[in-house]
């Protein structure tokens, strides 16, 4: 499944970023973990070419959204498995 998150929510989250690191910045919300559901508080945000959005639950499970808009290409590829 994948999440569109339009880029107003994204600038915004850039000026409530905290610059713990030139690779990732912190944000605290809530997020649910993907695989158990546990919430979690903290999210980081890859600045790297995957600009992927990660938090980790209490049991170790990675959540994982990408912020980054896929290619054509990638669309293509992601529909052809689900047919
Ligand atoms: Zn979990």
């Amino acid at each position: 499944m994948s999440v569109e998150i339009p880029k107003s929510l994204i600038d915004w989250l850039n000026k409530l970023a905290k610059p713990t690191s030139p690779e990732y910045a912190e944000y605290s919300g809530k997020y649910n973990c993907q695989e158990c559901g546990i919430p979690v508080t903290r999210a980081r945000f890859w600045y790297n070419e995957s600009k992927d959005m990660t938090w980790k639950c209490s049991e170790g499970h990675l959540s994982k959204v990408s912020l980054r808009k896929p290619s054509k290409a990638e669309v293509k590829a992601r529909y052809v498995g689900e047919k």
